[in-house]
């Protein structure tokens, strides 16, 4: 059989943009390798991109519209979206209806969806989860330099002399990113400086880690500003030259004394001066920011906290030096290229300037224009919930998990009269308020271009078709436009819309607007088929000029607001991990991203899990805004005392009660409209279970109340749950949570209830269906031993239910390096023998491929060797 050839295509998750291999295998599945010529990866990939052929079954896809739940046609499903769309316009304005859209989408489809609720349906009121992700970051580049320009490059990463991150963990959320600044530290002692509340596996690399108070960056870079221009650090001809503002910025950050600055951040003195101390030296200095930067209340401050510090310094436009806002979804920036927006126009253009209105209009020769913002996403729901939205279509997005109070955003979803929904799925919690479902075509499936967190625009790619009747998302809107009776939405393909696209950023733009892709506008069918990666703006403000009318760039100043040390009880940070994207809509389909984080968690300082009298594995009850948690307690200290951190990823196929948004307060910084979603206060107490079940299951099980979690692994399904109740029949217990008929099923049982143990195992024709393992304490089971069972052909009785006499050590642990699937045991054993990180990488082969996980090795090594150090 020969194989199909690669084709040339973009990683589907994260700003990063790494270019990928893709070859498409008879069985759907296909090969991915890093596409060595991406300029973004060069050939790297991390885990979750490498893994990506193995998420594209079709198990849970949409293959046809549903209209209140029964099958429709494309024609009938068009008709009563725009209907319904048409409708509420009528009776109630343009802005009764909205779109909440993604950074999932490909810019050609944000284009289409963007032209159409704001020339035709005359609203604004578009947003989109890129909202979540950096919406601060576009607030602050426009308060600073006049356009929404990410001033620097990757190569910036590796010619930098420091790097400052900031709020981001590289190593997990952008790991590529991690790996080119790895491989540039060790080839030229680039210094690293990590400030987060948590000590992540990024800080466990860095020459210094400032874990300061959630909230408190404002003050620590206005001191640092204040700093640097006590110390003479400042440029002063480059202030002259191409700024202003500088005397109000230090009006504000003027009394940010080193003192001040400790008692503010809660860092000791000697670190924060040794922070200020390198960053004044060090010339070739990045600042690179993320979501911990990002989604806060005071999120636009602190980006200008920070610029603020590379204009004092003439530290940006230069090689190696700059402020570099990281986004985290795969084509943010393609949404800010298009306007996607509810604070934007198409191509970098403002609502608010008439002139910009007038160029886009005509451009679209649309019949109306939206002449004011429209709906932030928290505002959007809420408007939503209050009745005053209409008509709703959701693109490629989950609102009821990703948005903050995500309890309230069910409601508003209900409250809505009519809700569509895009996706290519139908198993996502906000589908179930659609009346109409209308199938996507997915990644792998749909052609279009993105653009990653240095400017660079590329190409994905086809290599699939499209399954059942699913479209790509540019047709479905462009059918609803023209069914609503809108001319302008006569598109062939990708490519026309792409180049009307790249003509409208060059319409009347004579340098005053940044974006300008203007000369693809001339591209035809084969130049945009074969379009290399490009990028637009390769080295913005090396002339020193921003996009403000009078060319100088701008110091915003940044009193602090509201101090943190109003909040009480636990101040709960959230985030990402390596393995696992957004909701786990892809990445939960792949059973081994699951081995280093099975279940949802709370890390929590061990003083303050000693008072709570919670002990490692316990459940822990995390009360907040709108709802409670249960979570595995991780006790650890790389979080400070009275704060917690959990993870984003638990949503309802997963956990029952691991959805961390829904304690979120749904405060929104008052500029960029991002919520916050690092520092919201939440009350813990220990969830006081009465049993601990561990479950393997060949059909996805049922949830329970109490705790529950599940992941999928080979042939099946592994389940940890607990319970305050004690069933009063296990073996009903056991058949309704794994789905196991006792009618057709070999059961095996083993209780003892004076010690609170229940074991079952059910066979049918040898094979193992289910297994369930409950105990007093969490059961200490060889887990992915038993879990390997499902694979069998035949198991006897005896066998599936040894798991319990076998000792949780004959599992090798979890995998540590995904790539070349290295378990912790091997890795531990090799540390016996090896004492520095390169010998155990080079024994074991781990970590030599996207070496994301070096940091879990080093820490395994140096716990292994506590009195050396186990260095490179
Ligand atoms: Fe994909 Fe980001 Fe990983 Fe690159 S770093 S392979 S873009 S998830």
């Amino acid at each position: 059989m020969t194989m199909a050839s690669p084709v040339k295509t973009t990683c589907a998750y994260c700003g990063v943009g790494c270019g990928l291999l893709a070859t498409p295998r008879p069985d759907g599945s296909a090969a991915i390798t890093g596409d060595p010529d991406h300029p973004a990866n060069f050939g790297r990939l991390c885990t979750k991109g490498a893994a990506l052929g193995e998420t594209l079954g079709l198990e849970h896809r949409l293959l046809a519209p549903t209209i209140d739940g029964t099958r429709a046609s494309w024609d009938e499903a068009i008709a009563r979206v725009a209907h319904e769309f048409s409708a509420a316009i009528a009776e109630h304005g343009p802005d009764s209806v909205a779109f909440y859209v993604s950074g999932q989408l490909l810019t050609e489809d944000y284009y289409v969806a963007n032209k159409l609720m704001k020339g035709f349906i005359g609203s604004a009121n578009i947003d989109t989860n890129s909202r979540l992700c950096m919406a601060s970051a576009v607030s602050g580049h426009k308060r600073a330099f006049g356009a929404d320009v990410v001033p620097c490059n990757y190569t910036d990463l590796e010619d930098a002399d420091l790097v400052v991150l900031v709020g981001s963990n590289l190593a997990w959320c952008h790991p590529v990113l991690h790996q080119r600044l790895l491989a540039a530290r060790q080839a030229k002692g680039t210094k690293l400086i990590v400030i987060d509340p948590r000590r992540t596996v990024t800080a466990d690399e860095a020459d210094l880690h400032l874990a300061l108070k959630p909230g408190s960056d404002v003050a620590l870079f206005n001191g640092l500003l204040a700093y640097l221009h006590r110390r003479g650090a400042a440029d002063p001809l480059y202030i002259f030259q191409h700024t202003s503002g500088l005397a109000e910025a230090l009006g504000a950050a003027g009394q940010w004394t080193l003192s001040r600055v400790a008692a503010e951040t809660g860092l000791d003195e000697s670190l924060i001066e040794r922070f200020y101390g390198m960053f004044a030296k060090t010339a070739k200095t990045v600042t690179a920011f993320s979501m911990g930067v990002n989604q806060s209340v005071v999120g636009t401050d602190k980006v200008n906290a920070i610029i603020n510090c590379h204009l004092l310094t003439g530290r940006i436009g230069k090689p190696g030096a700059g402020p570099f806002s990281i986004t985290g979804q795969p084509n943010a920036m393609g949404g800010r290229e298009v306007g996607g927006l509810a604070t934007m126009l198409a191509a970098h253009m403002e609502i608010g300037d008439p002139e910009h209105r007038r160029i886009v209009q005509e451009f679209w020769n649309s019949p109306r224009i939206a002449e004011k913002p429209g709906l932030k996403a928290v505002d959007l729901f809420k408007a939503a919930g209050a009745g005053r939205i209409k008509a709703l279509w959701i693109m490629a997005t989950n609102p009821a998990v990703s948005m903050p109070q995500s309890g309230a955003i069910a409601e508003a979803l209900k409250a809505c009269p009519f809700v569509a929904v895009s996706d290519v799925t139908a198993d996502t919690e906000t589908a179930a308020y659609a009346q109409v479902m209308l199938p996507a075509a997915g990644w792998g499936e749909k052609d279009g271009t993105v653009t990653n967190s240095e400017r660079r625009i590329s190409r994905q790619r086809a290599f699939l078709a499209a399954p059942g009747e699913a479209r790509p998302d540019w047709k479905i809107v462009c059918a609803v436009a023209k069914a609503m009776g809108f001319d302008g939405f006569d598109y062939r393909s990708p490519a026309d819309i792409f180049r009307e696209h790249a003509a409208l950023s060059a319409q009347s733009n004579d340098g005053g607007r940044a974006f300008n892709i203007g000369g693809c506008a001339a591209f035809g069918d084969a130049d945009y088929e074969a379009m290399a990666p490009y990028q637009w703006q390769k080295h913005p403000f090396v002339d020193g000029v921003g996009f403000h009318p009078d060319g100088r760039m701008r110091f915003v100043p940044t009193p602090v607001q509201a101090s943190h040390s109003e909040l009480k009880s636990f101040i709960l940070n959230t985030g990402r991990i390596r393995d696992q994207w957004h909701t786990m809509t892809r990445t939960g389909l792949v059973p081994r991203l699951f081995s280093a984080r099975a279940e949802p968690f709370l890390e929590i300082h061990p003083a303050d899990a000693a008072e709570l009298e919670l002990e490692p594995a316990d459940i822990v009850e995390v009360s907040g805004t709108d709802g409670k948690l249960l979570l595995r307690s991780l006790v650890t200290n790389r979080v400070r005392r009275g704060e917690v951190f959990a993870p984003m990823h638990w949503s309802a196929p997963f956990a029952t009660a691991g959805l961390v948004n829904h304690t979120s307060p749904g405060a929104v910084d008052p500029l960029s409209g991002q919520p916050e979603l690092k520092r919201s206060r939440v009350a813990l107490g220990k969830f006081t279970a009465n049993w601990f079940g561990f479950a393997v299951a060949r059909h996805p099980p049922t949830p329970i109340d109490g705790y529950w979690s599940m992941r999928p692994v080979e042939h099946g399904f592994a389940v940890e749950c607990a319970g305050a109740d004690v069933p009063e029949d296990w073996l009903a217990a056991f058949s309704g949570m794994l789905r196991v008929s006792l009618a057709d099923a070999t059961i095996s049982t083993f209780e003892d209830s004076a010690r609170g143990v229940f074991r079952a195992a059910a066979l049918r024709h040898g094979r193992l269906q289910a297994a369930l393992f409950v105990s007093r304490k969490p059961p200490e089971v060889a887990r992915d031993w038993v879990a390997s069972r499902l694979e069998l052909e035949t198991v006897s009785s005896g066998e599936a239910l040894a798991g319990l006499s076998r000792q949780p050590e004959d599992d090798a642990g979890p995998l540590v390096c995904l790539c070349n699937s290295v378990r912790q045991a091997h890795i531990l054993e090799a540390a016996q023998i090896h004492g520095s990180l390169k010998e155990v990488c080079q024994a074991t082969n781990a970590g030599t491929a996207c070496g994301s996980c070096r940091a879990d090795i080093l820490k395994l090594l140096t716990d292994s060797h506590p009195l050396s150090q186990a260095a490179e």
